[in-house]
């Protein structure tokens, strides 16, 4: 049995896999050990997240309130994006479900239908999420008060070095050897090619069974010690760099989602916490100058700046395998996407359950390195799709922008958006984290709309939907203007 297991890196992904590795394997027999150097900062971003991470938080045993002390944290119910489609248009893509769930066919179908005697009506007034988020407001939904509250979903906005600190003591309070030190050289069995262990810059040596990646972008492992290569997603996704700056906290800017303002060569992040507002500005260097983007950036962000802006440089794509050998690799080290969805923390939470779940010895690694590899090549090759979604159906006219909906769209996205176009249908699997309520969102939004609808909708009568979706919009009304504000939610919280 292979029982020393090494994470090289201590960043989000480096201290996630430790606590989930403490939490499930560590009582199992085996030795984990997390290296990290004193001197490499972390990437020092990554403040949004998607519903799942509530559950990875849970899994580990974490009290939410607990959570959000400790990490500065406020709620998101979703994701505002401003300009994307063109020039004042303006959309919110809210977590959860869209009206509630009619004669087993998804609600949007109906409300496709009511759409065509309702042509200005808006997708996002069906979204309690984003209903709610319009109006600043927040609640934990109770499905006893109304059964539509199921369909509500929620995340965190929240300090990624408070998180990575919260994390590292959860897990050397449960086990986890921890070692600061620089790893200067990795060491690979001249018979097999796995790695046998790691050079510290004082000399010492760390051997081990299994080996984590987690080394951020340099993937010092996986990319650099086994040549695992990279396949480079650029020609659709051409954002390859970032101006990041955090501002001082207002009450105008104190919403419970995120705010994605397109630019006329990227876009602008905005996540506010509990002590600061995260600000970032993603584009194109070939459309964008650093000292452009620096400027634009500083000119259009809504409060005080509160340090200089910081630079960093990042391509779309992923390693050709996440799992080479005895290592894997978790984080900016096995892959990234640009934050527009908040995806990244996501990718990390499934990729150690994979590997939880996959856990190996020397019998079972190469069968299980090619399942695991089969499964998260499928993952981030949908988000991949969805993220190139929002880019590929724009109607503006800058250069940047041209050159995006002109451009050959992957096989499986093209596939998508025509079936859509064709017939209403949105096609979604297992294992998919968007589901079809979460692209009809962005399709909506971008200005897509369905040639046809389901026969199924015809068993209504016009009377009878236009009751139907009548009840729900006032449901969501009336439901969203009873919760509390999200500023005071959030402040009796913090005080209990
Ligand atoms: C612009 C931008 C915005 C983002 N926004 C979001 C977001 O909103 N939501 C989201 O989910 N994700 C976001 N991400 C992604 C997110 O930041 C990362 O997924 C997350 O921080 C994980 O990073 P990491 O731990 O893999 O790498 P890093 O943070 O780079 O950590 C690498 C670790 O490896 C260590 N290390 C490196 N070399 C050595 C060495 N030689 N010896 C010892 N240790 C070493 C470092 O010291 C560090 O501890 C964003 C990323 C970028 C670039």
């Amino acid at each position: 049995m292979w029982k020393k297991i090494i994470i090289a890196g201590g960043g989000t992904a480096g201290w996630m896999t430790a606590a989930l590795l403490a939490k499930s394997l560590g009582r199992a027999g085996f030795e984990i050990t997390l290296v990290e150097s004193p001197n490499i900062p972390t990437v020092g971003v990554g403040e949004a997240t998607v519903p799942s991470f509530m559950h990875f938080n849970r899994l580990l045993g974490i009290d939410e309130r607990h959570l959000i002390k400790q990490t500065k944290a406020t709620y998101k119910l979703g994701i505002q994006f401003v300009d994307w489609e063109k020039i004042g248009n303006d959309y919110i893509h809210g977590f959860g479900a869209l009206g509630d769930q009619a004669a087993g066919l998804p609600f949007y179908h109906y409300w496709f239908r009511w759409l065509k005697s309702n042509p200005t009506a808006k997708l996002e007034d069906m979204s309690l999420c984003a209903v709610s988020g319009r109006k600043r407001r927040f609640v934990h939904p109770d499905p006893k008060v109304n059964p539509i509250l199921g369909g509500m979903g929620y995340a965190l906005h929240i300090d990624a070095g408070l998180y990575a600190e919260f994390l590292k003591q959860y897990s050397t309070e449960r086990g986890i050897k921890h070692i600061q030190a620089d790893i200067t050289g990795v060491n690979l069995n001249q018979k097999t090619g796995f790695i046998s262990s790691l050079n510290l810059a004082d000399s010492s040596v760390l051997e081990g069974d299994f080996f984590i990646d987690c080394t951020g972008f340099k993937s010092m492992l996986l990319g650099q010690a086994l040549r695992v290569p990279f396949v480079s997603w650029k020609q659709w996704l051409k954002t390859d760099s970032a101006q990041v700056l955090p501002t001082a906290l207002t009450q105008d800017n104190f919403v419970p989602y995120t705010r994605a303002k397109a630019h006329h060569a990227g876009w602008q992040w905005r996540i506010p916490l509990q002590h600061r507002v995260g600000n970032g500005l993603v584009y194109s260097s070939e459309h964008m100058t650093d000292q452009e983007a620096e400027a634009l950036l500083l000119e259009q962000i809504d409060s005080e700046p509160l340090m200089a802006p910081r630079k960093l440089h990042f391509e779309a794509g992923m390693r050709e395998r996440f799992w080479e050998k005895n290592c894997v690799a978790v984080g900016l080290s096995s892959g990234f996407l640009e934050p527009l969805e908040s995806t990244s923390i996501h990718i990390i939470q499934t990729t150690i359950s994979r590997l939880v779940t996959l856990f190996p010895n020397a019998d079972t690694n190469e069968v299980m390195a090619k399942r695991f590899n089969a499964q998260a090549t499928f993952e981030m090759e949908r988000i991949r799709d969805f993220i190139i979604l929002h880019y590929a159906l724009n109607h503006r006219d800058d250069p940047f922008w041209r050159s995006l909906s002109e451009m050959r769209l992957p096989d499986s996205l093209e596939e998508k958006i025509t079936l859509f176009k064709k017939t209403g249908y949105i096609h979604y699997e297992d294992g998919d984290l968007f589901a079809d309520t979460n692209w009809l969102s962005v399709l909506f939004g971008q200005g897509v709309r369905p040639e046809n609808s389901m026969y199924m909708v015809n068993t209504m009568s016009d009377e009878q939907l236009d009751k139907y979706i009548s009840s729900i919009r006032h449901q969501i009304v009336s439901l969203t203007d009873n919760f509390p504000f999200h500023i005071d939610y959030l402040t009796r919280l913090l005080k209990s």
